[in-house]
Parts: C-alpha cells; sequence; structure tokens
C-alpha cells in the first residue's frame, strides 16, 4: 500500500512491477518463482497470504516503524520470520526464541550511530554487489531498456538513503543465505515452525488487553453473572 502522494513508496512499486515482468519472463523460474504484488491488499487477501507462507519478510530498518501486526499474523500461522529487531519482530524473536529467528541487519543503536555522518555512496562503493545491483537497475534492466525510470530511487539511495537500507544489505544476503541452508533441512526447517506457531500465543488479544488493564488503565475486572434468560440491560 502507498499514500498516492507519496512518489517515492509509487515508484517502488512500479519497481516491483519491473521485477515482476523480468522474473516471470524468465524459463528457468517457471515452477520455481513468481513476483506478485497484491494490488488494493486487504483483510480477504491477508486470509490467502498468511496461512500460504514459509518466510515472512519484516526487513525493515531498526527503530524507524512503531510495531507492526502483520509478522505476528505470519508467525501465528508457522512461517519464519528474517527480520530486523524493529517494532514487534524483538518481542517474536523473544517468543520464539533466537535460533528461530533469521535476525538481520543493525541495531536500533547502531543506526542512531550512523546518523548524521552517514554516506551511502561510500558503502556502494565498497560493496561490489551492491554496485552490480544498482549498474542492472541503471542500465534498463528492469524497465524494458528505460535507464531514466528507476533514477530517482537508486539517486535517493545513494545520495541520502534516510532509511539505512544499504547500511544492512549484506547482511541481509548473509541472512538469506542461512534459510536457504535451513529450507534444505525439512526436519529443522518444519520444527521451527512448529515452534513460532506454538510460541506465538503471548500475542492473545486477552494477554495484551489484561497489561493494558492492569499496567495503564488501572481498571479491575467486572465479574459478569452468566444467566438463563435475557441478558440484563
Ligand atoms: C495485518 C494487516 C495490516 C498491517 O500489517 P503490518 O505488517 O503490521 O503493517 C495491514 N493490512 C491488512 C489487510 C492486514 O491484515
Amino acid at each position: 500500500k502507498a499514500a498516492p502522494g507519496y512518489a517515492m513508496a509509487k515508484l517502488i512499486i512500479r519497481f516491483i512491477n519491473g521485477i515482476a515482468d523480468v522474473v516471470n519472463a524468465d524459463p528457468d523460474m517457471d515452477g520455481r518463482l513468481r513476483v506478485i504484488f497484491l494490488a488494493d491488499y486487504n483483510v480477504k487477501l491477508g486470509e490467502r497470504v498468511y496461512p500460504a507462507a514459509d518466510l515472512s519478510e519484516q526487513i525493515s530498518t531498526a527503530g524507524l516503524e512503531a510495531s507492526g501486526t502483520g509478522n505476528m499474523k505470519f508467525m501465528m500461522n508457522g512461517a519464519l520470520t528474517i527480520g530486523t529487531l524493529d517494532g514487534a519482530n524483538v518481542e517474536i524473536r523473544e517468543q520464539a526464541g533466537a535460533d528461530n529467528f533469521f535476525l538481520f541487519g543493525r541495531s536500533t543503536e547502531e543506526i542512531a550511530q550512523l546518523r548524521g555522518h552517514y554516506r551511502p555512496w561510500e558503502w556502494l562503493g565498497n560493496d561490489p554487489l551492491l554496485a552490480e545491483v544498482f549498474d542492472l537497475i541503471g542500465q534498463g534492466h528492469f524497465s524494458q531498456g528505460d535507464t531514466e525510470r528507476f533514477r530517482p530511487l537508486t539517486d535517493q539511495l545513494r545520495g541520502a538513503d534516510p532509511f539505512f537500507v544499504l547500511a544492512d544489505f549484506s547482511d541481509y544476503l548473509r541472512a538469506q543465505d542461512a534459510i536457504n541452508a535451513t529450507w534444505a533441512d525439512r526436519r529443522r526447517w518444519n520444527l521451527m515452525a512448529l515452534l513460532n506457531t506454538a510460541r506465538s500465543g503471548f500475542f492473545s488479544s486477552d494477554r495484551a488487553i489484561g497489561e493494558y488493564a492492569e499496567r495503564i488503565w488501572d481498571v479491575k475486572p467486572s465479574p459478569v453473572t452468566m444467566t438463563d434468560g435475557p441478558v440484563p440491560t
């Protein structure tokens, strides 16, 4: 989803569709990988996506997203999470156990330390793989040869990168390698998935509301006597 006036978010969505054009037309990807952008994402779509997922990607930079609830829905439905220490990912990892969560990226404190003297173009210069990605985009590989379409995206990443995406990139790839190795060990993967579902009970709304009542609202439960007759008003 993206607000209509948020030009960069709209361009990112266009980029996802550009990647889809390339990947989905590649015969080597037949039966292996499809890139699909779900337009007008809503609960009906969510009901199909959460149970179907094997891997939940919660890749917002640490300290930059308040919470996240989609991550909990994926966890409950048996997906494993690749995530930063951001928002509710922190609690998901605590509940699932560090061994059952694919952690990557810098901490909130490390990101705070980068702020003010972060020079993303230097990170780009020091990472040949990242430079290759930028070259591919710049050559129009995902835009039918149009070398300008995604320039605002790459220019912003190279020049400012306000979300510190480049700083976390190589560690993200490292975590994806660990995921590939785990996926090949089906018993291990299934065990991790089972533990994620089993330990997701913490995110029950009963527990959450109970804590609010005790710690924030300072209200006590009011016992309700069940009767066979009409409920008194
Ligand atoms: C859960 C949910 C969200 C929120 O997802 P986050 O990952 O927490 O941002 C948004 N839309 C729908 C339809 C959802 O089910």
